[in-house]
């Protein structure tokens, strides 16, 4: 596994936003998330030593965990991008995004009914973004699609919206304010998966938890531990 972060920052655009680890991180180094720049990392899947690439063949890279890949300001950049992706057909990028709606206008012109080696999941926290982004996120050719419920805001059904789906993860917010996650949304997603035969991990409790009508607050360590103890990981 590598990451791949051609660049950095980003801003808010819908409610998942409001705890961005990424803000969250900035605000601690003291640097502006909104300022939008290159990384040094550019470059790094075409790198090379004299043995050949630097990034190792055959493992998943996952892309822009600094940013959205779709956003705006990055433009004029992301052609480089595609060309670097790919080149590197023996590698499988994976990128999450808030701003789907933007796909069509930033694909590369041979994107044609997708790249094999790319996956896109597209993050929806509530109800609403799910049926303004996963409607157009249906209707796309992209060979490995994603859905990532997290966090999850509220009680959501995504049964109009499995088709063609590989995964859909969830999870809760990690804030001291964050909003709370309910186990009962968690199992209903899982239920309709299940149903589809899609693929479900839940990967994360909330910070602020409710199971069987009891609110529970969890550390970070065990916003992963208490998923992982769930058990409730499905594959079809
Ligand atoms: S789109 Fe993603 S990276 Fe950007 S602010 Fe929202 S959560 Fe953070």
């Amino acid at each position: 596994m590598a990451i791949w972060n051609p660049w950095r920052g980003c801003h808010r655009i819908s409610d998942g936003c409001r705890y961005c680890f990424i803000h969250e991180g900035d605000k601690k180094r003291k640097q502006d998330t909104r300022i939008i720049e290159k990384t040094l990392q550019f470059g790094a899947p075409i790198q090379q030593t004299k043995q050949g690439y630097k990034m190792k063949s055959n493992q998943q890279v996952f892309v822009c965990f600094s940013s959205d890949f779709l956003i705006e300001e990055a433009d004029v950049w992301r052609q480089d991008c595609w060309k670097m992706i790919k080149e590197r057909s023996d590698l499988n990028f994976f990128f999450l995004t808030k701003r789907i709606q933007r796909f069509e206008k930033v694909i590369p012109p041979d994107w044609g009914d997708g790249y094999n080696n790319v996956s896109i999941g597209v993050s929806v926290e509530n109800q609403q973004m799910a049926d303004e982004r996963l409607t157009y996120f249906q209707t796309l050719p992209i060979k490995h699609k994603t859905i990532a419920c997290q966090p999850l805001l509220g009680p959501i059904s995504l049964s109009d919206y499995l088709t063609d789906i590989q995964l859909v993860v969830a999870g809760g917010e990690y804030h001291k304010n964050a909003r709370l996650l309910n186990y009962d949304w968690i199992l209903s997603l899982r239920k309709e998966c299940m149903s589809h035969q899609v693929a479900f991990e839940f990967r994360q409790c909330g910070t602020h938890f409710i199971k069987e009508g009891k609110e529970y607050q969890l550390t970070y360590q065990q916003l992963f531990s208490q998923a992982k103890k769930a058990g409730i990981n499905w594959y079809p």
